[in-house]
């Protein structure tokens, strides 16, 4: 039986895992979390819509539904020519057939960052947002910003989606309390036109929705750094907020850019269509997925929870076909778009982009229970309770 290493317990990680599993490899999945996160659905962690757990599978409830094995412990070096992990224990593994490193992306680092917290970083950031909020409103009165940063190395690693999420979402929960107009909420990013990578479409109608809900602006201005009461940005001009909720861009993880994996310019993992990674110019026995691999393609290409599971798919494909002597691939190329229902706390717009078409139709009330009950289906098709949808 052969012997497969997967690092890191997200979208990318447990998909592979399970799909190995059953395909009879015996598959060891490495996670510095003992849970898997289905960030998504976590938008409502803030405004106490759902609970932290209710975003969290136990990654023991995946282990036992699919028969790998778990490793909770941190990467903390990948020397893939010697076929060698090490992890924050002092634990080696060094036996694997085949190496699948899924460990996601880290942060840009922005002066004053601790000032800020963030929907996208370390989970527990969720329910800090929370208590912020509940405090604000207990407060009765105040500002917040929301914001995202870019990555000029790679623009596929920069996500603003949960952002304009978030702040919808505190908007209708400021409403539902009667105190919405006691609160400036304002939206910054350093692009003339944030969120224009979903389509002309899509940005008309934020725009629609911004004025209607009396939400402030201040884009196209690069952020210099971040103060316990506002933000600073280039030209020395000031956003007051007495709560900051900003997203770094993605950039390369620390693990790989410290190993010997070759890497794109902004420190992700370089992978040809198959996710296979060219070590001295031959194919090695080490894959990358998920957000930890340099999307190649269009301008527009965004790291998505849905191309991470294709990548997930495909590896596990390409593993089989390799090991089967075939010259067989799934690429993850064609499977490019942008595909997402971005919550606007009262309804949804379902966004999609792919190289013919950009659009976004808005889908009131349904649009929120819809993206509910896919949290639902994530849960348990992962657990394997249901058959995946194809596509979903
Ligand atoms: C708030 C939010 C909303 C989103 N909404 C959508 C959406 O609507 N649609 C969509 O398609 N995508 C969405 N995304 C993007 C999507 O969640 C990511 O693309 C997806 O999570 C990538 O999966 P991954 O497995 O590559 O990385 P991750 O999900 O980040 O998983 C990485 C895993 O590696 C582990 N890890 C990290 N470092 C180490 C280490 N040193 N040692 C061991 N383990 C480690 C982590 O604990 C984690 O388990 C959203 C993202 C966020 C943050």
């Amino acid at each position: 039986m052969k012997k497969v290493l997967i690092l890191g317990g997200g979208f990318a990680g447990v998909d592979v895992a399970g799909y190995l599993s059953k395909a009879n490899y015996n598959v060891t999945l490495v996670s510095d979390r003992d849970y898997f996160y289905i960030y998504p659905t976590s938008i409502w962690v803030p405004t106490r819509e759902v609970t932290f757990k209710d975003v969290c599978v136990d990654l023991k409830e995946l282990q036992a539904a699919h028969g790998f094995n778990l490793v909770v412990d941190g990467v903390t070096t990948i020397e893939a020519k010697e076929n060698r992990v090490t992890l924050s224990s002092g634990k080696i593994i060094d036996d694997y057939d085949y190496l699948v490193v899924a460990i996601g992306a880290q942060k840009m680092k922005h002066p004053g960052i601790e000032n800020t917290l963030s929907i996208c970083a370390v989970p527990e950031q969720s329910m800090q947002i929370a208590e912020t909020l509940d405090k604000l409103i207990a407060k009765g009165s105040g500002k917040i910003a929301f914001g995202f940063g870019g990555n000029p190395k790679d623009t596929s690693a920069v996500r603003g989606g949960p952002g304009f999420e978030l702040m919808f979402n505190v908007h209708n929960l400021l409403k539902k309390k009667g105190v919405r107009k006691n609160f400036e909420l304002t939206f910054f990013a350093p692009m003339a036109q944030p969120g224009a990578r979903m389509g002309d479409q899509a940005l008309a109608m934020m725009d629609k929705m911004f004025s209607r809900q009396e939400l402030k602006r201040r884009f196209g201005k690069k952020i210099k750094r971040f103060e316990e009461d506002g933000v600073i940005f280039e030209d020395d001009s000031k956003l007051e907020s007495d709560f900051t909720m900003f997203i770094p861009a993605g950039a390369g993880h620390e693990v790989v850019t410290n190993s010997d994996l070759p890497t794109s310019e902004a420190g992700f993992v370089s992978i040809n269509d198959f996710c296979e990674v060219t070590i001295d110019d031959e194919i090695s026995n080490v894959y990358a997925i998920g957000d930890t691999a340099a999307l190649e393609g269009p301008d527009w290409r965004a790291k998505q929870g849905h191309v991470a599971e294709v990548m997930a798919k495909n590896v596990a494909f390409n593993i089989q076909e390799r090991d089967k002597n075939s010259n067989e691939r799934k690429g993850y190329q064609e499977h490019l778009n942008i595909l997402c229902v971005m919550d606007t706390g009262d309804g949804a717009g379902f966004v999609f982009r792919d190289d013919k078409r950009a659009f976004m139709f808005p889908m009131p009330i349904v649009g929120h229970l819809m993206k509910k009950g896919w949290g639902w289906y994530c849960r348990n098709t992962k657990l394997g309770k249901f058959p995946r949808l194809p596509g979903m």
